[in-house]
């Protein structure tokens, strides 16, 4: 039983207009320090009021702890803006298919779909745009992907020793990791993002597989810098603090976008505030609609319900000759933005999820899979008008949606993605 100061905390996070329909489960508590600006002394002082903290965020002035609301004094209490539950939140996955026959046949469908290979008549990417990847992680030696993983500048070279700085255990560039070379892994705390699991590498390589390379796939952008962010787990499972952190090292680190294949019911104010933070340095956050076949204005997912400006949700296209969204995709005539293609969407793999029939690449169905689409779309945008502001690049995209007409009133433009439109129009902009 929770107590009822805990119970009315909770509505508190849940404040946002959704009725949870079960108080999910949580890890410990997110506090926001009144002070952000004085976070160490406000950090102190929380400490001296017996308040447990584990972990601090200090660009958002929030700290974890493991001491239950029910047990602040008016002392600790005075130090904090909000206080609200460390949710889990899970990858918007799909089962995949049972019938992979003909799988490296099939699937040009999403592409086509979006028409990318008009739009690779005006660009194919750029290795100088970073796609950041918040999931399970990237298997990162997928023949694939490896040429296309952001490698961190600021770790890699020599350092005045002489040292490798990819190895030499300092924090070269001093953005507070260690030889992160290729991202970080949030789970373990370690600069090892490698996919224990398989969604991190599916939806990579729909954003960024290697073109030209005869090998595979091809993702929306043949070349991009793609920036491993791993925070789910093995079985696809993270924290609200998890995603906060990748999202706000992908907003540090110079990516344009961040893909959030993921989510939750419930609403939490910090998370808000990490994509708020990211809009700050420019970075756009591209979130999956979630796959329950519901209305998103009725009963939010989180992020995609989210009123963050820079925030882009995204719901499944099925394929099909008739364009309609998938069976299972939400929606939201407000609150879901855009289509994108979500069924049956071949991808890089990893092959040891595959343990029969080792498959490097694989069909899976999700909007987890049709939010890569439009992350691979920034990509090849930012590729051709790297001067683009944040706004610009997400007016573009959803002014030059498709219409369809079953999509009307389902999603806020009407609409699924057109990459050729998008590259047309991002072309005229002054
Ligand atoms: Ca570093």
């Amino acid at each position: 039983m929770r107590s009822p100061l805990l119970a009315s905390l909770v509505a508190l996070a849940l404040c946002s207009p959704s009725q949870a329909r079960v108080v999910p489960e949580y890890r410990g508590y997110i506090i926001k320090l009144k002070r952000a600006a004085d976070a160490p002394s406000a950090t102190q002082a929380l400490e001296s009021a017996g308040v447990s903290i584990s972990a601090e965020i200090p660009q958002l002035g929030l700290v974890i702890s493991q001491t239950s609301p029910e047990s602040l004094t008016t002392a600790a209490l005075s130090q904090i803006e909000y206080i609200e539950p460390n949710y889990l939140v899970r990858a918007v996955g799909m089962q995949r298919r049972d019938d992979f026959a003909q799988v490296l046949e099939a699937s040009s469908w999403g592409m086509d779909s979006i028409r990318a290979p008009q739009a690779w008549a005006i660009t194919k990417g750029s290795k100088n745009v970073v796609a950041a990847i918040s999931d399970t992680g990237i298997w990162r030696i997928h023949p694939d992907l490896s040429e296309n993983l952001w490698n961190n500048p600021g770790e890699t070279g020599l350092d005045a020793e002489g040292r490798d700085r990819a190895t030499n255990r300092i924090d070269d560039d001093g953005n507070g990791f260690i030889d992160d070379v290729m991202g970080w892994n949030f789970e373990t705390n370690n600069n090892h993002p490698n996919d224990d699991h398989y969604h991190g590498t599916h939806v990579s390589g729909t954003i960024g597989a290697v073109g030209g390379n005869k090998t595979g796939v091809t993702g929306v952008a043949w070349k991009a810098s793609l920036m491993a962010l791993k925070f789910l787990d093995s079985n696809g499972w993270g924290t609200t603090e998890g995603g906060i952190r990748t999202i706000l090292y992908a907003a540090d680190n110079g990516a344009k976008v961040v893909n959030c294949s993921w989510g939750g019911d419930a609403y939490t104010q910090s998370l808000r505030d990490a994509i708020e933070y990211a809009k700050s340095r420019g970075t756009l956050v591209v979130a999956a609609a979630g796959n329950e076949g519901t209305d998103n204005d009725r009963e939010p997912a989180y992020p995609a319900s989210y009123d963050n400006e820079n925030l882009i949700s995204v719901a499944a296209l099925a394929r099909g000759k008739k364009p309609a969204l998938t069976y299972f995709s939400n929606y939201g005539r407000e609150s879901v933005d855009i289509a994108a293609p979500g069924e049956d969407i071949l991808s890089t793999y990893n092959p040891l999820q595959s343990p029969v029939r080792r498959e490097w690449y694989y069909e899976l169905s999700g909007t987890s899979m049709a939010a890569p689409h439009i992350s691979g779309a920034i990509v090849l945008l930012y590729s051709l008008r790297p001067d683009l502001t944040w706004w610009e690049a997400k007016e573009i995209l959803l002014s030059t949606a498709r219409p369809v007409t079953t999509l009307q009133g389902k999603v806020r433009t009407g609409g699924t993605l057109d990459v050729e439109a998008a590259l047309k129009k991002a072309a005229l902009v002054l």
